[in-house]
């Protein structure tokens, strides 16, 4: 099979059009990631440098030599600036313009006009240089948990190895048959077909990594606390349910715990909102620290937290309550520079098989913190099925969403 160069570059600059296109089109549709813009126009330039590269023979070789390098240069580093932009770092314009200048300016020496492999060794270091500033951006933001980061750096370092590797395996095989047409060269024709796939696979990888990042952030508004960073409690209520039916196959003892602040009320009133925001943080911070990954910890609302320990004995469910409590008031006895001293109290319901559902298991837990709260505060108490059918008596003039839940576990007990 052969392959026409010239149809090459035809459809290489009918496809960088079209992916430019394509991802100015999603920028417009979401224009809050910048990203997709510099990508758009990265591919667009590309497209311009082809014409450049393809005008060879009927305008000067400056142009379609030195300027459409220089050109091709510059849309490198425009993908490298969005990896840069994606991340929320700044555009670099010198570096930007750099690889173009510098090529512009050594093409001028005549070392460099002179020698063919040394303007390919010059461009293709420019070209790995950019593509692997690009996969080093993606790489350093990859703290980020999206997926696609990794095929894209991947892509980016094997591309700039291969682009760096050219410079050997030309100088090994001639570039021309006849030695005067750039045009006829094998290598031409397999670069060309490897920059057409990889434009292609590159376009792909970044219009996924945005989709990603969007919907990860969508996914994250609606589930986490803006405050704390913790589970909401829609996030909560959905992984403990989702993970109690995956118990249920093969049951272990389980503690769910209600948290609650003690007068924060006062807190708020003494120290001010802003300082009882940062209370509620440190809260978080000590908390999660004292979960394992296995467990679910989420912010029921207000100064409210609840967590769902899987496979815990009554006593360890204990020592993980006690810990929280004294870490938080050792947490919280300063913040911002001012004694606040927080406490906490909590309420814990133990389930030694699946039978209950987990408003059943609040709701003895929520039992329980009443009674904490009720002996003094900053301690914690163990919730049983008995009590909870006694309080269900005197629960009326209590949430009627309490009331449904005592009643359920009530339900649940009996059955
Ligand atoms: P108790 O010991 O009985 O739990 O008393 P409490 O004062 O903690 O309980 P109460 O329910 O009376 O008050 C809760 C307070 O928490 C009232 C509300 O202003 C405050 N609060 C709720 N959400 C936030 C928040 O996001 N930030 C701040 N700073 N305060 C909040
Ligand atoms: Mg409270
Ligand atoms: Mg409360």
């Amino acid at each position: 099979m052969s392959l026409d160069v010239n149809t090459l570059f035809l459809v290489t600059i009918y496809v960088e059009v079209i992916l430019g296109l394509l991802l100015l089109f999603v920028w417009v549709q979401n224009t809050t990631v910048t990203a997709v813009a510099w990508w758009g126009f990265a591919h667009l330039l590309r497209a311009v440098s082809v014409v450049l590269f393809g005008l060879h023979g009927s305008v000067p070789d400056v142009v379609s030599i030195d300027v459409a390098n220089a050109v091709l240069f510059t849309a490198f580093a425009l993908t490298w600036t969005g990896a840069r932009v994606f991340d929320q770092l700044r555009p670099q314009p010198i570096l930007l313009f750099a690889g173009a200048a510098l090529w512009l300016v050594v093409c001028r020496t005549p070392l460099v006009a002179d020698s063919f492999n040394v303007r390919i060794l010059i461009s293709s270091a420019i070209i790995t240089a950019y593509t692997w500033a690009t996969a080093y951006e993606f790489w350093r933001g990859r703290s980020e948990p999206l997926v696609s980061r990794w095929p894209a750096i991947f892509m980016l370092f094997a591309h700039g190895s291969l682009y760096l590797l050219r410079t050997p395996f030309g100088a090994m095989l001639p570039w021309s048959p006849t030695g005067n047409d750039v045009f006829e060269s094998v290598w031409l024709t397999v670069l060309s077909f490897d920059a057409l796939l990889f434009t292609i696979a590159i376009a792909f990888i970044l219009l996924a990594m945005a989709k990603e990042r969007t919907e990860h952030r969508h996914k994250t508004a609606a589930l986490i606390d803006p405050l704390t960073g913790v589970p909401n409690r829609r996030a909560f209520l959905q992984d403990g349910e989702a993970q109690l039916r995956r118990q249920a196959i093969n049951p272990r003892p389980l503690a769910v715990m209600l948290l609650d602040l003690d007068n924060f009320k006062s807190i708020n009133d003494r120290f001010g909102h802003a300082a009882g925001d940062r209370v509620l943080q440190l809260f978080a911070e000590v908390s999660s620290r004292s979960m394992r990954r296995m467990d679910v910890f989420g912010r029921l609302g207000g100064e409210e937290f609840a967590a769902l320990l899987f496979d815990v004995t009554r006593d360890r469910a204990l020592a993980v309550a006690e810990e929280i409590r004294v870490n938080f008031a050792a947490a919280s006895s300063e913040v911002d520079g001012r004694r606040v001293v927080a406490t906490v109290s909590i309420g814990i319901a133990i389930s030694h098989d699946a039978g209950l559902d987990l408003a059943a298991l609040l709701a003895q837990a929520d039992h329980a913190l009443y009674r904490a709260k009720d002996n003094g505060r900053n301690r914690i108490e163990i919730g049983s099925i008995e009590l909870v059918l006694e309080r269900i008596k005197r629960v009326t003039d209590e949430s009627p969403l309490a009331a449904l839940g005592a009643k359920a576990a009530a339900k649940s007990a009996a059955a």
